[in-house]
């Protein structure tokens, strides 16, 4: 897809609503490999000149997330590709697989998540 501002707020903006559904810190979200080559290089570590290979990318350990939009065909693979990556975020021990798949499903559908870690309080 072509990245102009319009569709670029437009992700900035849903990237913003599902990280509220999921209960997690909005993330820097990366629209092209420039910004992610641009970005210092401890944080894009280990997916930084093959980026451009995938869809998307979720830098785990910098709440970033990469979407590659000119690799993208179409909106439905966008919307897909945003989920897919901060359920990586929301998620982070999860492995790709059938429940992350499901997982992805229903943060497509409006679910929402409680915050990550929450059960630790039992030990108060
Ligand atoms: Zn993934």
């Amino acid at each position: 897809m072509k990245l102009d501002p319009d569709l670029r707020l437009q992700i900035l903006e849903k990237a913003g609503i599902y990280a509220n559904r999921f209960s997690i810190p909005e993330p820097r979200v990366l629209l092209t490999t420039k910004e992610v080559l641009d970005m210092p290089k401890e944080m894009t570590e280990g997916r930084r000149t093959s980026a451009y290979k995938y869809y998307g990318v979720s830098y785990l350990q910098h709440n970033l997330i990469f979407i590659n939009v000119r690799k993208i065909p179409d909106e439905k693979t966008l919307e897909n590709t945003l989920v897919h990556e901060l359920i990586h975020l929301r998620f982070p021990y999860l492995a790709h697989g059938k429940r992350f798949n499901k997982l992805v499903r229903q943060g497509l559908k409006g679910k929402t998540f409680l915050p990550y870690r929450k059960r630790t309080a039992k030990n108060l």
